[in-house]
C-alpha cells in the first residue's frame, strides 16, 4: 500500500468530516439526467457506433452525436469532431469562421489563456494580422464584468468570455454572470455574437452558457465533456449559422463531411461526464480545505460556488512547488516512476513544471497539475477520474511537500 504519514491521514479524516458536497452532487444528478434524456430523445442505438470511412458522408453516428450534444447544451446545432485537435483549435474555428477583416472582437475577461493569445495577436496568422480589431476589457477588482468599459459599437461583431480562470488568480465566471453579459450585449445590439470559451466549465453548474443566451461555445473533449474516455476532439456548439461558419473553417465545405470513428468512446464519455466532473470538483474542494488547514493560501476557497474545475494553491516556495508536482506525478496510474522537471516552454516567461500521469496524453480531466516557477509559487491543479483517486493523489502530493515537517 501507499506510504502516507499517519498524522496526515488523521488530518484528512477530519477535513473530510467538515466538507459538504451536497450542492456539487445535486448538480451532477441534474446533469446526468440531462445527458440521459438527450440520448433517449435522439434514439441512440448500437448501430451509431459503427465504423465510417473516407469522407464520412451520411455518418449517422456522427450526426446523432452532434444532435445529442446540441440537446444537452440547449442549442440549435453542434460540431463535435475528432478532427478538431483541441480546445484551442475549436476556439480558432469559432473565431476565424465568424470574424472578418474590419470586425471588432471584444474580450471581456482580461488577458486570454496563453494559446488564445497566439490565435488573437501572437502569430503570423493571428486575427489581428488579418485585420480584425482586438479590444480587451479587464474584469473589475471583484471579478465582475466592467460593463462601463464594454463599448459595443458599429464595428463590434463578437464579445468573448473565458469562463474558467485558466492559469490566473481570478474567480471563474458563473453562468449568472454570463447571463448578465448576454442581456447587456443584446440590448445594445442583436447582431453581436457572444462566444464563450467553455473549457473546464462544462457540467460544473446546472446550466451552460447556451442555456442563458450565449450564441456560441467551444471546448475540448479531453477535458470535462469527454468524461475521461474521449481520446481526442473538440466542439463548437450554438446557433446554426455560427456553427456552420466554424465547420467551413474546419473542412472548407461545411458540416457534411468528416468521419467519426470514435462515436462510441465520445458518447460513453459524455454519459459519464457529469460523474467525472463531480469527482474533479470534489477533489478541488478537498484540496482547497486540506491545504488551507495545512497553512497555505488556496484559491478558490472550499466553500464557494464554482464554475470550473481548477484549484490553485499558493505553495510559497519553489521547493514546495517542485515537491508537489513530483508527488502528483508519483500518484498517477501512468508514468508514476517518472520525475518531472521544470523546463522552458514557448510562450511562457519562466520555467514550467507539469505533472500528469494520464491515460490520454495531456488530458486535464485526469488528475494533473502545472506550475510556473515564479513567485507567488502557485500550483494549478485539476481533474480526477475518480473521487477516490483524487483523495489518494492529494495525500501523496501533501506527503511530498510536508516530508519531514510532519
Ligand atoms: C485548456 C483551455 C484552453 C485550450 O484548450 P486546449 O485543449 O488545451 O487547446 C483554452 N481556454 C481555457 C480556459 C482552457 O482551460
Amino acid at each position: 500500500m501507499l506510504d502516507i504519514d499517519e498524522k496526515l491521514l488523521q488530518l484528512s479524516k477530519s477535513v473530510l468530516g467538515e466538507l459538504n458536497f451536497d450542492e456539487i452532487d445535486e448538480i451532477a444528478l441534474h446533469n446526468q439526467e440531462k445527458v440521459l434524456c438527450a440520448m433517449q430523445r435522439n434514439r441512440l442505438s448500437a448501430t451509431h457506433f459503427n465504423y465510417s470511412s473516407g469522407y464520412g458522408y451520411n455518418d449517422s453516428g456522427r450526426d446523432v452525436l452532434e444532435q445529442i450534444y446540441a440537446d444537452v447544451f440547449s442549442a440549435e446545432d453542434a460540431l463535435v469532431r475528432p478532427q478538431i485537435i483541441s480546445g484551442t483549435h475549436a476556439l480558432f474555428i469559432a473565431l476565424t469562421g465568424n470574424l472578418k477583416s474590419g470586425d471588432e472582437l471584444i474580450f471581456v475577461t482580461g488577458t486570454p489563456y496563453d494559446t488564445l493569445q497566439t490565435i488573437i495577436f501572437n502569430s503570423p496568422q493571428s486575427l489581428v494580422s488579418s485585420g480584425i480589431k482586438y479590444t480587451q476589457v479587464e474584469l473589475t477588482s471583484s471579478g465582475q464584468f466592467d460593463f462601463e468599459n464594454i463599448n459595443i459599437n458599429e464595428q463590434t461583431r463578437m464579445v468573448m468570455v473565458q469562463r474558467s480562470c485558466g492559469y490566473s488568480l481570478r474567480p471563474a465566471i458563473s453562468i449568472s454572470q454570463i447571463k448578465q453579459l448576454v442581456d447587456y450585449v443584446k440590448t445594445k445590439s442583436q447582431n453581436v455574437i457572444v462566444l464563450v470559451d467553455n473549457c473546464y466549465g462544462e457540467f460544473t453548474e446546472k446550466l451552460e452558457p447556451t442555456d442563458v443566451g450565449a450564441d456560441l461555445i467551444a471546448g475540448s473533449l479531453i477535458k470535462n465533456c469527454g468524461g475521461g474516455l474521449a481520446s481526442s476532439g473538440g466542439y463548437v456548439i450554438g446557433r446554426t449559422e455560427f456553427v456552420n461558419n466554424a465547420a467551413y473553417k474546419l473542412t472548407g465545405i461545411g458540416k457534411d463531411i468528416g468521419p467519426c470513428n470514435i462515436t462510441h468512446e465520445l458518447l460513453h464519455g459524455l454519459f459519464i461526464a457529469p460523474q467525472t466532473v463531480n469527482s474533479a470538483l470534489r477533489t478541488s474542494v478537498y484540496a482547497a480545505k486540506l491545504f488551507s488547514v495545512l497553512g497555505y493560501e488556496v484559491y478558490p476557497k472550499h466553500n464557494v460556488h464554482r464554475s470550473d474545475i481548477v484549484q490553485s494553491i499558493n505553495l510559497q516556495t519553489q521547493d514546495n512547488l517542485i515537491k508537489f508536482c513530483r508527488g502528483v506525478q508519483k500518484a498517477g496510474p501512468i508514468d508514476s516512476y517518472v520525475t518531472p522537471e521544470a523546463f522552458a516552454m514557448p510562450g511562457y516567461d519562466c520555467d514550467i513544471i507539469m505533472a500528469a500521469g494520464t491515460f490520454v496524453q495531456g488530458s486535464s480531466i485526469e488528475f494533473s497539475a502545472d506550475a510556473p516557477i515564479k513567485p507567488p509559487y502557485t500550483v494549478f491543479l485539476q481533474g480526477a477520474l475518480t473521487w477516490q483517486h483524487g483523495q489518494i493523489a492529494l495525500l501523496i502530493a501533501a506527503n511530498e511537500v510536508l516530508g519531514q515537517k510532519l
